[in-house]
Order: structure tokens, then sequence, then C-alpha cells
């Protein structure tokens, strides 16, 4: 099949490799109808984030057809369209039960392969899909397979990131970073009833959609965020600070911004050794810091009948619609943020 593959450092290759075959009985194949290319592609693909086997199939976003099922699923059939969390899940370890798929302890994350061990990703025509019953969902009639892409994803880690802010209504919010995930912790931190969200960024294509999403733009090449949340907040700062970036520089900026007794919620994939805050001075401020990767599987079938009811434009966020065989053009316009790009989506097949 064909694929794009990671070959070192800020390269990778559309190339053919071999056909995923399934290795257990709780697998299934799935043929990808569409995938996308993610921020989080982005810290191996510039070898921030260390280890990823050269040859391993990219990607961990992606919606298609079930083609062969193993012996053992028993909810999925052939010919059945789904959408997928960018990691495998049990669906019944400890952690599973309490909605941190994130955390199941046969996690696998799709796209990474290290020491020869882990899971291909599906920027592919196939990809193999482990413990199938408990990580696959449906995609309903309803929804469109982009918007099952986007909950499989970027929608679901901007709720949970909104979550994680512990939003309410009376509350001043900023967000750091608006790339495709900051900008739906935008309608993330909307859905659960914030009215006043700054959002900050520096590119102007991608501060005009935070703006469609009902937030205020704030370029931060252009003026300080942290005077423009004090003024909005009598000098305090925001209630909670969404961080979407993953850069010491960002992790600094949710800091500044953050007012006393406030929260910060990272989704941001931080690949610096240290938190950029030291202990005293979180305690100076007494702040809440709240990390780590998205429960997709459990945030994905919550929000579905948010996206079934269009409530929100998420497709907004897609600025690119290539064909697979484009990928490789495709990594570096997303990558260097090229021709107003926010969202890549690869086309496999039909
Ligand atoms: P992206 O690279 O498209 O967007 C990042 C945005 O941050 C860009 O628009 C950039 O201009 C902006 N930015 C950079 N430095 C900034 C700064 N100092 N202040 C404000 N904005 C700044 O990536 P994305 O796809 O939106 O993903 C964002 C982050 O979320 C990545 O780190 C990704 O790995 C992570 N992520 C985490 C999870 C999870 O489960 N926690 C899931 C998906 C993505
Ligand atoms: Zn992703």
């Amino acid at each position: 099949m064909k694929a794009l593959t990671f070959r070192g450092k800020e390269t990778v290759r559309y190339e053919s490799v071999p056909d995923p075959v399934l290795e257990t009985r709780t697998d299934v194949m799935v043929q990808v109808e569409l995938t996308a290319i993610c921020g989080s592609d982005l810290h191996p693909y510039h070898e921030r984030e260390k280890g990823l086997d050269h040859g391993t199939v990219m990607g961990h976003e992606f919606v298609g057809e079930i083609v062969e099922v193993g012996n053992e699923v028993v909810n999925l059939q052939r010919g059945m369209r789904v959408f997928c969390p960018f990691s495998t899940s049990c669906g019944v370890c400890f952690y599973c039960r309490r909605g941190l798929t994130a955390r199941c302890v046969h996690s696998q994350l799709f796209g990474w392969r290290e020491n020869g061990a882990g899971l291909h990703g599906g920027q592919a025509e196939f990809v193999r899909v482990p413990l199938a019953d408990t990580t696959l969902l449906l995609l309903p009639e309803t929804v469109s397979p982009e918007g099952g892409l986007l909950l499989g994803d970027v929608f679901s880690t901007g709720y949970f990131c909104a979550e994680m802010a512990e939003i309410s209504p009376q509350g001043v919010y900023a967000v750091v970073g608006c790339g495709p995930v900051g900008l739906m912790a935008i309608l993330g931190a909307r859905e659960l009833g914030a009215e006043q969200i700054y959002a900050i960024d520096a590119i102007p294509g991608r501060l005009k959609l935070a703006e469609t999403f009902g937030a205020v733009p704030v370029n931060f090449r252009e003026c300080d965020p942290v005077a423009v949340l004090r003024n909005a907040t009598e000098g305090r700062g925001a209630d909670s600070v969404l961080e979407v970036v993953g850069s010491a520089d960002a992790g600094r900026t949710a800091f500044e911004l953050v007012r006393p007794g406030g929260v910060i919620a990272t989704v941001g994939v931080h690949t610096g050794d240290r938190v950029v805050f030291s202990p005293v001075e979180a305690y100076d401020k007494n702040i809440t810091y709240k990390i780590g990767r998205c429960s997709a599987r459990h945030y994905m079938e919550n929000l579905l009948p948010v996206v079934e009811k269009g409530k929100y434009d998420l497709g907004a966020v897609i600025s690119h619609r290539l064909p697979l065989n484009q990928g490789v053009e495709a990594y570096r316009i997303f990558d260097k943020k090229l021709d107003n790009c926010s969202k890549v989506i690869l086309k496999v097949c039909e």
C-alpha cells in the first residue's frame, strides 16, 4: 500500500510499504478514507520528540471503512464506516472505566513505533486497529467524515482542555495558541458556557478564525496579552488559561496570564525537560496546573451529539484538502503555516 512514512528529521516520504495484516483476534483493518496532519505530528517531524522508528507510518487522525475483522471482534463488521481516537483503549481496565482512556493499560498511540514495537499510523491506505471493539466508533449518517475526523482528536482535545479549565459563564479565559486544537478549545469553552475568551497567536488567519469562533483575537506580536487580560479583569489576569501550543514560551505566557487562584490547563505537548515556572512562583499565585493527553475515546462519544446537531462549524478549521500523494508537500505547508494553512485533510480514497 501507499503511506506517508517518517524518514528522519523534517523528512516524510510518500512510498510503498507492506500491507498491514491483522495481528491479534481483536484487531480490525480499516481502509482509510480521510486522514489529517496534526500539530502532534510536527513534534517527531522536527525530532523535538525523539525515538520514532524510521519507516513508521505517520498519523493518528483517520476515518474509514472496515475491510477485515478479527475472530474475537463482536460489535464490528466489514463495510462499517468508523471514526477513531488517536490511541487505542480496552474499555475495561481501571482507567477506561473512569473515562481516562488515554491511560488505558493497553493503550497504544497510532503512528508511534519505537525499537520495532508500536502501531503504525493512519496516513496510509490501510491501518490496523487493535482492541477494535472498544477503540472504534461507528460514524453515523448524520456526521460527515470530516466531522468524525475532527472528533477523533482536535475537537475532543480542545473540549478536554476547556473542561480542565473549569469554565463558568462569568469567567474570563485566555487560549494560548490558535492552531486547530486551540480553535477547538475556544469552541469547547463556549460549549461549557464561556462568554469571554481571549485568543492569543501571531498568525492573522488563525486569529481571524478564532474571532469567527467567538473569541477576542490578540496578536502577541502587536500587543502584550498580559496587559490585555489585566485590562479585562480589573488587573487580576485570566481566571483560566488554556495552553494549546506546547513550548516553553507559551507555557510562560500562560503562567503570566493566569490570575492568583486560577487554573492553567495544558494540552500542548511539551518536549522540554522542565515546567517553566518554579514551585515558589506557583505557590505565590496559588495556581492549579493540569496537563495531559486527551482521552479522546471518552470525549468522542460524549461530543458526538454536539457534532450531530451541527452547533458549531468545525469544518471552518480545515484550510487544505489534498490527496495522500501530496502528503509530503502537505507537511511542509502545515509546518510552515504557508498559504494561510490551519488544518490539512488528506483524502485517501472515495
Ligand atoms: P499547531 O502547530 O497547528 O498550532 C500551534 C499554534 O500555536 C500555532 O498557530 C502557533 O502560531 C501558535 N503559537 C506558537 N507559539 C506561541 C506562543 N508563544 N503564544 C501563542 N501562540 C503560539 O498545532 P495544533 O494541531 O493546534 O496542536 C497544538 C498542540 O496540541 C501541539 O503541541 C499538539 O501536540 C498538542 N496536542 C495535544 C493533544 C493531547 O492529547 N494533549 C492532542 C492533540 C494535539
Ligand atoms: Zn492529533
